[in-house]
């Protein structure tokens, strides 16, 4: 089939090297100019670390990554609230913190390697044919010759999603995140993902993500990230790097270590979430997976395993079934389960970490402490985190 991949993220990539691989003609439209490696780390969970094997790429991951045993939960006095090991839902299991470029690189590769074009500045605006022969109109005005079926991954922020679902549920959060890529205080390459909680007002967390692709030289890397209000974003600028950098260091002191070298409020990304529902996936010749189909916030390190899961589903199914016209929705049928499962688990998580309420964080530290210490809450609780969707029986 001639294939056109929208968007040239996890779910895009991960899409275009499996389909590629299959001998499809796979072209990507990627709306930026020029990758550059933005944004901060993923923690990709054992069911990600598994579609990405099924790539061949899982040891690059784990080679420019870090290995991520354990997440850690305190409050600023010390007291600990979430004590999660990976291995509690199977022994064995791992996540692994890795920049978004680095993730980025070895898909691209693997879908260019396999004869995947790659066409960046070609935002799409259109679908147009969907039903038997989709043709994309880009932002330049061009409209693409015929595909056999187009793929739709252009993120959270989708400007197709309503395309294929007109009732798309589309919901920002009012929270979101400051986060900055820094080099390890500590110097450790593998580690925890180390959280601090006040309430459901303040949360630091630094990830460790192994190399830094902007300063490969540096040494391990983590990612720091701070959860904001987005609407406070702009008091904090007026404040000053020098007043966010102290509360940090109030509340954490290896926290305020880490972003001590950052020299203006640029050097932080923002992060804002969005909670995407959509009742159908597929609309004739055209469908979408990853973000554009079910978005949700980060609470859970969800969304980008969902997104590798999506595309090595979507390209066995393509594979197994025929015509297009059942293979879509088999791959619906097939996928849906587990994304549902991640969108409430996500949107019933946020405001208890997000949020301006008082009660909600007392009642998470008593309810995690105890859970976590319970064998069989504990072990659904690091079977959902890896990714798998429900526990079985
Ligand atoms: C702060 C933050 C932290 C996160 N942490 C984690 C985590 O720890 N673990 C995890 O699994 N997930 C995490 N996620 C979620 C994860 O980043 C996403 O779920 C994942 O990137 C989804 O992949 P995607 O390919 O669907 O979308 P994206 O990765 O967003 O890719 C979309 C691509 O489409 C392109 N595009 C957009 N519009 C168009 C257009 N009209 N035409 C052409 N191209 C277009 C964009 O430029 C982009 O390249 C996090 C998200 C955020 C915001």
């Amino acid at each position: 089939m001639r294939v056109a991949v929208i968007g040239s993220g996890v779910a895009g990539l991960a899409g275009a090297a499996h389909l590629a691989r299959a001998g499809h003609a796979v072209t990507i439209f990627e709306r930026f100019k020029t990758p550059r490696p933005l944004g901060a780390g993923l923690l990709l969970q054992p069911a990600g670390l598994a579609a990405l094997d099924r790539l061949g790429l899982r040891a690059g991951a784990e080679a420019r990554g870090a290995r991520v045993s354990r997440l850690l939960g305190r409050t600023p006095t010390g007291r600990t609230v979430l004590d999660l090991r990976y291995a509690h839902g199977r022994p064995g299991d791992i996540g692994i913190g890795i920049h978004r470029a680095s993730l980025f690189e070895l898909l691209l590769t693997a879908a260019q390697d396999a004869g995947a074009q790659w066409r960046t500045g070609a935002g799409v605006v259109r679908l147009e044919n969907m039903e038997t022969a989709p043709r994309l109109r880009l932002e330049s005005g061009e409209t693409t010759a015929p595909f056999d079926l187009a793929l739709i991954c252009d993120g959270a922020h989708s400007v197709l999603r309503r395309q294929v679902c007109p009732d798309a549920i589309e919901r920002v959060y009012p929270w979101g995140a400051l986060w900055a890529v820094r080099p390890d205080p500590d110097g450790q390459r593998h580690g925890d993902l180390d959280q601090v909680y006040d309430g459901c007002r303040v949360m630091i967390g630094l990830l460790p993500i192994g190399d830094d692709p902007a300063d490969p030289g540096a040494g391990p890397a983590v990612s720091f990230f701070w959860s904001l209000r987005t609407d406070e974003l702009a008091d904090w600028r007026k404040a000053g790097l020098d007043a966010f950098k102290a509360r940090v260091a109030g509340y954490w002191p290896r926290a305020g270590a880490t972003i001590d070298g950052v020299e203006e409020f640029g050097g932080f990304s923002e992060a804002r979430y969005l909670d995407g529902v959509c009742r159908r996936w597929r609309n004739g010749r055209a469908v979408l997976i990853g973000d554009a189909a079910h978005a949700m916030s980060p609470q859970l390190g969800q969304g980008a395993n969902l997104a590798l899961a999506d595309a090595a589903t979507l390209s066995d199914t393509l594979a197994d079934e025929a015509p297009l016209t059942r293979a879509l929705p088999r791959f619906e049928s097939k996928r849906r389960p587990v994304a549902t499962y991640y969108t409430w688990m996500s949107r019933a998580l946020t405001p208890v970490f997000q949020s301006d309420s008082k009660l909600l964080g007392w009642l998470r530290d008593l309810a995690m402490g105890l859970g976590c210490r319970l064998p069989l809450i504990r072990n659904w609780m690091a079977w959902t985190l890896a990714g798998r969707g429900r526990m079985p029986g």
